[in-house]
């Protein structure tokens, strides 16, 4: 893969703790992914010295704050860019009214200049969210939504444990070294929930104070990894089969002796979360 356009990702933080990204994959071109505050990402684009022309929208997720600025950036820009009209991507199965490209997993789009995205189908949060992964890139990059945050995973709103953990495994089975842009800053309360649920991992304790100190200078705790989701998402760690380690376990979520699979203790470990057992 050598030889291709280095990917470069802009963060672009935009309503009260979403995030945009503008990916720029060859020389003046790009594609956005959820833009949906279109003022603060069009003004993003002008502060570049060259606005790039953008080719794709990638959505994650047919809800208002990730696929509700489609249609106006592409009102927007398509006028300026008259060779080249916006292509908006979404999962099928969510059918967002902006789509002009519905995709389904394992769906590949070719950018010009030779990078390569592919959809990788993540169902549960909303049945037809989609991933998408610069497979060229290197490292690879992947852009979760509301299906993997870092630390966390999305509210099962129309899926099961089940498809989350089948979610989830497909994201975590790329290389570790991996570049992980999820939909939404929620590190620290993650982390925070993450340390109550396996209080004996060093690396959640070491990972929480890390997030909080760059929470505190006003910067974004993403991109993640793949090899970081895997040691301190909670969520990963349960559809993987794992738990907290010497004498840890899910002490706080599991009754002594209670054995569960990977699905099952995923759907423990999100019912423990959206009852904030935590704050308790
Ligand atoms: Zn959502």
């Amino acid at each position: 893969m050598s030889g291709l356009y280095p990917l470069s990702v802009d963060i672009i933080p935009i309503l009260e703790d979403n995030y945009s990204y503008l990916a720029t994959y060859a020389p003046g071109y790009a594609f956005l992914i959820d833009p949906a505050d279109p003022p603060l990402v069009l003004a993003h684009l002008q502060s570049l010295p060259t606005p790039p022309i953008i080719t794709h929208i990638l959505t994650t997720h047919k809800h208002w704050d990730h696929a509700g600025g489609n249609l106006k950036i592409v009102e927007t820009l398509n006028p300026t860019q008259p060779s080249d009209p916006i292509t908006v991507v979404c999962g099928s199965l969510d059918s967002h009214p902006s789509t002009t490209l519905p995709c389904f997993n394992s769906d590949v789009i070719n950018l010009p200049g030779g990078h390569v995205v592919k959809c990788v189908h993540t169902p549960a949060h909303t049945k037809g969210h989609m991933c998408y992964l610069v497979d060229s890139a290197e490292p690879k990059v992947v852009f979760t939504g509301d299906c993997m945050f870092k630390g966390g995973c999305g509210k099962l709103f129309e899926g099961s444990p089940s498809e989350m953990t089948t979610s989830l495994l497909r994201l975590t089975s790329l290389p570790p070294q991996t570049l992980v842009y999820p939909g939404h800053e929620y590190t620290v309360s993650n982390l925070e929930f993450a340390f109550w649920a396996l209080p004996d991992s060093s690396f959640i304790e070491g990972a929480l104070e890390e997030a909080r100190k760059i929470r505190e200078e006003g910067k974004p705790t993403v991109p993640s990894t793949v090899e970081y989701e895997r040691m301190g998402n909670p969520f990963v760690i349960a559809a993987a089969g794992g738990g907290g380690g010497e004498g840890g376990g899910w002490g706080r979520i599991l009754r002594e002796g209670e054995e569960v699979g990977g699905d099952e203790l995923l759907g423990k470990v999100r019912e423990a979360k959206d009852k904030g057992m935590h704050k308790r």
